[in-house]
């Protein structure tokens, strides 16, 4: 029903220092295209972060009439799984980017990895170290202080490509040696300090299997991948920053097809309340805090999906944010007015109850069909029938047996107008043994549908309600933020600042038409909020809601 998208205004999307660069390269004649890829590690589901990096590299691309591949970096066997291949997929592609060609892999490049690693040892740039771990962080030097060379730097060539063979056929230990880049251990950059380039690792790779035990470090992988896709621009986060030194230096040390690529970094992005780290997030899952990767409070892509987030808002939200050098952190709320400024427009309206109060019109009779407009201000989305009857369900919020002037919904003695219907009159009230209202008798006026009362009687307020005779009953899921503090990130303990009441869940009534709502179609339950039906649990027999976002900012 909602595919008029959030406007995505070419005009109105901000410049950026990178947009910069690509013009001046193409006016120059550096390059004559945009070529840039999305390089996720499979080692857990995107999230939010990664939709900014996503927007950028694929946006670029499709602005400048360019490719973006999507290629998997898999280096790192023993954390990596095609349950995450399979999800990034999937993800990239609902949130509207299509990648060149065939997904790419890292591994699909080890052949041609492990030939420019024997052109180092050849031209006396790399080297089989022997020192371990520990042994290696302390030669490494600090910040402030050079490091040392190992002893085994100066190994003659021969010897560094017979041991590289050995470590290549299985023949060494795990640990026991590696082969590193010889660069400058008094180098200020410590990526520069003779980085590791293949370690020894004895793990089945989910798309080589048992052909390797030696698997190359991201940074030797890294440029040498794009080198060979020809990527002009290779986008990553800040943190990359003094990696591009060593980038540079080992695609200038190997004969590899010029122009080079270039690495250029952008600020990642932070937002309140939300960790954006897939190691992080693999915790909530492991420790069953959270229901899956997709739980509609995490903040990865499936998770927002499921929540009821659409890919335009999304999009939206990456537009908004920009790309900059600047570390900052987003407030939550400019994620979330994404989603309502999408909904807003595009959420057909519905009634659903979350807390019933069971209401009797006492001078009503058979039921009556009554048609609603499925948005208040867009005709095209037309109309649904639902039924008015004898017994109604209105929320709890909605009735006072006793108010000030400033209680716009119903009170004793008092109106009020049911959405789409009738104005009626609160009687009188039945409660349990306890003192809890059970029941609420009231009159209705016949003359007031869609009208206001004749005699000029003014009845301010406007509830909604749910037939108690014609409707669904529905289980309602209300999330609120995960953690209690801003920055859940900085957190010794995750425990410590998990909010108890991030999902609340209430059982109440949904009108019928409710029954067939597919999954990830986001509703504005009038008065209540945006909600769509759980992609996971929600069945025509069992109906389960989520709520997507509050109708106000008030998180
Ligand atoms: P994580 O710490 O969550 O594992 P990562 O950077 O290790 O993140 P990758 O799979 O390597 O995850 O990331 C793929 C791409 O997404 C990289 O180019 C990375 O820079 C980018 N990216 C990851 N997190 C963010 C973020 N928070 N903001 C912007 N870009 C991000
Ligand atoms: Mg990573």
């Amino acid at each position: 029903m909602s595919d008029v998208e959030v406007v995505e205004n070419v005009e109105n999307r901000p410049s950026n220092f990178i947009r910069q660069i690509i013009d001046e390269d193409l006016a120059s004649g550096k390059h004559n295209n945009v070529q840039t890829r999305f390089p996720p590690e499979p080692n857990g589901y995107l999230h939010i972060g990664h939709a900014k990096s996503i927007c950028l590299n694929f946006g670029l691309a499709k602005d400048y009439q360019g490719l973006c591949n999507l290629r998997f970096d898999d280096t790192n066997p023993t954390k990596e799984d095609v349950e995450y291949v399979d999800s990034i997929k999937q993800d990239v592609e609902w949130l509207g980017f299509k990648w060149a060609g065939e997904p790419r892999y890292a591994s699909d490049y080890f052949d041609q990895l492990y030939a420019y690693a024997l052109e180092l040892i050849h031209k006396g740039l790399a080297y089989v170290d022997e020192l371990s771990p520990e042994e290696m962080r302390e030669y490494r030097g600090t910040l402030t202080e050079a490091g040392k060379n190992s002893p085994y730097r100066d190994r003659p060539i021969e010897e560094n490509l017979a041991l590289f063979e050995k470590m290549k056929n299985g023949e060494i230990e795990e640990g026991k040696m590696s082969l590193r880049a010889k660069i400058d251990m008094a180098s200020p950059f410590m990526v520069m300090r003779d980085p590791v380039i293949y370690r020894i690792k004895f793990a089945t790779h989910h798309q080589t299997g048992d052909k390797w035990c030696i698997y190359p470090m991201y940074d030797f992988t890294h440029c040498i991948s794009d080198a060979i896709e020809r990527i002009t621009h290779s986008l990553c986060t800040l943190e990359f920053q003094d990696n591009r030194r060593l980038y540079d230096w080992v695609l200038e040390n190997i004969s590899i097809e010029r122009p080079l690529p270039h690495q250029y970094e952008f600020s990642r992005l932070n937002l309140e309340y939300t960790l954006t780290s897939k190691r992080k997030l693999l915790k909530l899952v492991e420790d069953k805090i959270v229901d899956g990767w997709n739980d509609p409070r995490m903040p990865t892509i499936s998770g927002l999906r499921r929540r009821g987030y659409t890919p335009a808002s999304l999009r939206e939200f990456c537009r908004r944010i920009g790309v900059t050098k600047q570390d900052n952190v987003v407030e939550f709320s400019a994620l979330e007015s994404c989603i309502r400024d999408d909904l807003n427009v595009n959420a057909p309206r519905a009634m659903a109850v979350i807390n019933p109060l069971r209401v009797v019109i006492e001078n009503f009779g058979e039921d009556e069909k009554l048609i609603a407009p499925n948005h208040p201000n867009r005709e095209e989305l037309g109309s649904r029938q639902v039924t008015f009857s004898k017994e109604i369900y209105i929320d709890q919020e909605d009735f006072r047996e006793e108010a000030n002037k400033k209680y716009k919904r119903l009170v004793l003695g008092k109106e009020v107008r049911l959405r789409n219907a009738y104005v009626i009159k609160a009687e009188r009230v039945e409660k349990d043994e306890n003192g809890n209202i059970t029941t609420l008798y009231c009159t209705y006026d016949p003359e007031t549908l869609g009208k206001n009362p004749a005699d000029g009687r003014k009845v301010k307020g406007v509830i909604h309600w749910v037939s108690a005779t014609d409707n669904a009953p529905a289980e309602f899921r209300i999330y609120d933020k995960l953690f209690t503090v801003a920055n859940p990130g900085a957190a010794e303990d995750i425990n410590e600042v998990i909010n108890p009441n991030s999902l609340v869940i209430k059982h109440g009534f949904v009108e019928t038409n409710l029954v067939s709502a597919k999954p990830e179609q986001a509703y504005q339950f009038e008065r209540e909020g945006y909600y769509c039906a759980d992609s996971k649990d929600s069945t025509p027999e069992h109906l389960v809601f989520n709520l997507t976002v509050s109708l106000k900012e008030g998180f």
